[in-house]
């Protein structure tokens, strides 16, 4: 994988601009080397505009994705299939992982680049050991214009009853959790390990007690195994405080097999709710939301569904992604990653992790779900993607 190995790159900085937004924000390839001379990263051909950090399509820089593990306890068919995820499988050593400290760091980075929000993913994050630490340190960070950010968290539920109120006391601001089925012999098919749904349920009703709501209900939809679960988890879920929110299957990594077949369009699971409980759209959603949003004409709340496949909104996608080791991605479908581990690691200050991160955004061009659909099904498959619980989803 290659690797952004950097020093600080020297531009004539605009008066008035903070020093960590001292960005280049050259026109440096995804995992070009920064540091050599001569490098579009070194020369500084391009500044940064005053407004902020914008990638080559204009898109600023908002969201920021942390897996704090690459390690999960359930085997989901269609992310850590026990085939490829199995006892022999290497996950990542303990000194591989960013530290806590290295983490805020970056975030403290990109803060000041322009994220306004955190998601702490996996993997399954509540594995990681004292996550409430790392929330806490979390918490400290401010916007440049002073603002705490918002820190979620997306999670399978399974140790969520034991740890919401820990969760929310560090200040954690809001949770997603994933739940793909109510059939609580579906549901333990699917997650592989024999995982009662009960006890997700319960995960779920902790984190409204907590104080973590609204919580938001993920639910992957892959046709053939559970999409006829739409009805019922929609049913389940109408009038409560909770927002279920439905996810088309996505060719994420390699490993899970994906055809283009199981995918259930948004649009199908809309008019399937609607013929029974009728939906109106609600209007514009804000800038970079994934999901779009429907509510009942009855009154009884919202849903979402997030399109990746079928309606792809690469156009407004302001999320990079910081892998369990440092890497940072620029799209949930690149096949590399920039080591930032390995700039933290050998010495660089905050300025200069400022640089390196302002031109790898600079120069990012991804839109892979707008491209999808142009590629046959053997350009897809030889595409080396980075797999879904390593990179956080
Ligand atoms: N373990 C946590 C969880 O399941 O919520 C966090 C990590 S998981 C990778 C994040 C989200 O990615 C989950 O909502 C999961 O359902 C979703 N996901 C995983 N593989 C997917 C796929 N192939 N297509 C769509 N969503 C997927
Ligand atoms: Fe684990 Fe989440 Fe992937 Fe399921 S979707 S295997 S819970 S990381
Ligand atoms: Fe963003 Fe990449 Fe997903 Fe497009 S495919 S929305 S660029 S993460």
């Amino acid at each position: 994988m290659t690797k952004a190995t950097t020093s600080p790159a020297t531009v004539p900085v605009p008066l008035g601009m903070p020093a960590v937004l001292r960005s280049p924000a050259a026109i440096a390839r995804p995992g070009a080397d920064l540091s050599r001379p001569g490098s579009a990263a070194a020369s500084g051909t391009r500044r940064l505009p005053s407004t902020g950090l914008r990638d080559r399509r204009d898109r600023p820089l908002r969201d920021l994705r942390i897996s704090v593990t690459d390690r999960c306890n359930f085997r989901c068919v269609y992310c850590m299939p026990k085939e490829v995820f199995g006892r022999d499988y290497a996950f990542l050593d303990r000194d591989e992982l960013l530290s806590f400290e290295e983490i805020t760091r970056i975030a403290r980075v990109a803060a000041a680049h322009g994220v306004e929000k955190l998601r702490l993913t996996g993997g399954e994050p509540l594995l990681r050991r004292d996550l409430e630490g790392l929330i806490a340190q979390l918490a400290e960070l401010r916007t440049p214009d002073g603002r705490p950010l918002e820190i979620a968290l997306t999670t399978n539920g399974s140790a969520l009853a034991m740890k919401a109120a820990a969760l929310k006391a560090a200040g954690l601001t809001r949770v997603t959790v994933s739940l793909d089925s109510l059939d609580d012999e579906l549901f333990q098919a699917m997650n592989d390990v024999r995982f009662p749904v009960g006890r997700v349920l319960d995960g779920i009703q902790a984190a409204h007690d907590a104080g973590l709501g609204p919580v938001k209900v993920n639910m992957v939809v892959k046709r053939g195994l559970n999409d006829h679960e739409i009805l019922p988890m929609a049913e389940h879920f109408k009038g409560t405080p909770s927002t279920l929110r439905f996810i088309e299957y996505m060719d994420v990594g390699t490993s899970n097999g994906w055809e283009l077949g199981e995918v259930v369009p948004s649009a199908e699971i809309v008019e399937r709710i609607g013929e029974r409980m009728p939906l109106a759209a609600v209007g514009a959603t804000a800038p970079g939301e994934t999901a779009a949003r429907w509510r009942y004409v009855d009154g009884g709340g919202e849903i979402g569904v997030i399109s990746s496949v079928t309606q792809a909104f690469c156009g407004s996608c302001n999320r990079a992604r910081i892998s369990t080791e440092g890497r940072l991605f620029t799209c949930l479908f690149a096949s590399e990653g920039h080591d930032l581990r390995a700039l933290l690691r050998g010495g660089i200050d905050d300025d200069g992790l400022a640089d390196a991160m302002g031109a790898i955004w600079g120069a990012r061009d991804d839109r892979y779900s707008e491209v999808r659909a142009t590629l046959t099904p053997e350009l897809r498959a030889a595409r080396p993607k980075v797999e879904m619980s390593y990179i956080g989803g």
